[in-house]
């Protein structure tokens, strides 16, 4: 296709974006590939405005043929939107994970959604290690005012614990695969998509058929599973108090898949030993989230830090070269990868977005 209209809602990376061209996810840098798009004859639009009608995005959309998105500052393009986004032919996610894009609204006005599978799935799976950096959220407390000594009153050693995953996927996969070295005493996972015999077994992992089942043997569990209709606020208070007393929930998948009043109160009831993350269920979360500020009854546990796992410059570096190629491929009329492909054809192109039985 010629002379196409692309819209990149990026988010700004100022100062540091300039002194580091590697910040590829940045409005400033561009994905790399503003040169490029330039020199191929299309209009490309770069913008970290995406709040209210008047914004650059909103404005835009009704004439964009290709809109290119990230997780880390997300452009929420709603069923609204996509009914005035009359042009919209294909999504594209620079990172992994697009639940900010309404998929079955894109299945409705058969606008394709891909996104870069893998690209940041190692850099995921290493911000759970060690693991015990975010457990330890107990130190943060003494760390406020008594750097001579740390009371190490919520710390514990991963040895001996039982571990579990919600989602076995290959952020799930590389997160087990991290725990092994600390000899847990189990590692369980939950997810409708079995593992290969061979797989469950190179990585010591057992699987549990009901959630429920699984969160109450646990010491911690681990959440890596996308956000849809079936995850949303799947960690409620109902699920959270079949968690095992004082035991840790880590989730570096979706804010939105835990109800964060919920999580919130059984931090503070010691329900939860601590709650630890980079995903928020809006964002940029807003200056009275209760997970900004929310407490055990000891004053720790709170291990939340902004959304970042998945953006190390490795991974920047993947998903942008990966954005580029399936927007190349598109002007090219080439099949996408198929790993890539999240809806295509008004169809769910994937088995990661629900048990859809397709
Ligand atoms: P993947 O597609 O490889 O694996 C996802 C797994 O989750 C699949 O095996 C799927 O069957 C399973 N699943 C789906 N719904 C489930 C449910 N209801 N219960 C249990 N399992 C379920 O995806 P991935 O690459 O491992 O990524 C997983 C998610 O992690 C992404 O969708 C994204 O939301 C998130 N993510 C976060 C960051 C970050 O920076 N924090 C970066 C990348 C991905």
């Amino acid at each position: 296709m010629n002379n196409a209209k692309i819209m990149a809602k990026l988010y700004k990376g100022g100062r540091a974006a300039e002194e580091e061209t590697r910040l590829l996810g940045t409005v400033e840098n561009k994905l790399g590939m503003a040169n490029w798009l330039k020199d191929e004859g299309h209009e490309f639009i770069v913008t970290e405005d995406k709040a209210g009608p008047n914004s650059v995005f909103q404005k835009n959309i009704a004439d964009t043929d290709v809109l290119i998105t990230t997780p880390f500052h997300p452009a929420y393009l709603t069923a609204e939107l996509f009914a005035k986004a009359k042009n919209l032919k294909l999504c594209i996610t620079a990172g992994v994970g697009s639940d900010h894009i309404d998929l079955n609204a894109a299945n409705e006005h058969k606008v394709t959604v891909a996104e870069v599978t893998g690209s940041n799935v190692t850099s995921v799976a290493e911000h759970h290690a060690p693991p015990r950096a975010q457990l330890c959220a107990g130190a943060r407390a003494d760390r406020e005012g008594r750097l001579e000594r740390c009371v190490a009153r919520s710390s514990f050693d991963l040895e001996g614990k039982v571990i579990g995953t919600v989602g076995a996927g290959r952020i799930g996969q590389r997160v087990l695969k991290r725990l092994m070295p600390f000899d847990p005493k189990e590692l369980l996972y939950f997810d409708y998509n079995e593992l290969a015999p061979q797989a469950a077994e190179a990585l010591g992992v057992r699987r549990v058929a009901d959630l429920g089942d699984m969160v109450s043997q646990c010491d911690i569990v681990t959440i890596n599973c996308p956000l849809h209709e079936k995850t949303k606020g799947l960690f409620n208070k109902e699920l959270i108090s079949r968690m095992r007393h004082g035991a840790w929930l880590v989730n570096t998948a979706r804010g939105a898949i835990c109800v964060a009043e919920d999580v919130a109160e059984a931090l503070a009831s010691g329900q939860l030993n601590g709650y630890a993350g980079d995903v928020w269920n809006v964002q940029p979360a807003p200056r009275d989230h209760p997970w900004r500020t929310m407490k055990n009854p000891l004053g720790a546990g709170n291990g939340m830090v902004p959304h970042m796992s998945g953006t190390t410059l490795d991974a920047q570096y993947r998903y942008a070269t990966g954005a580029q190629d399936i927007l190349r491929r598109w002007f090219a009329g080439e099949k996408q990868e198929s790993h890539n492909l999240i809806v295509e054809n008004g169809e769910y192109a994937t088995k990661a977005y629900g048990d859809r039985k397709r």
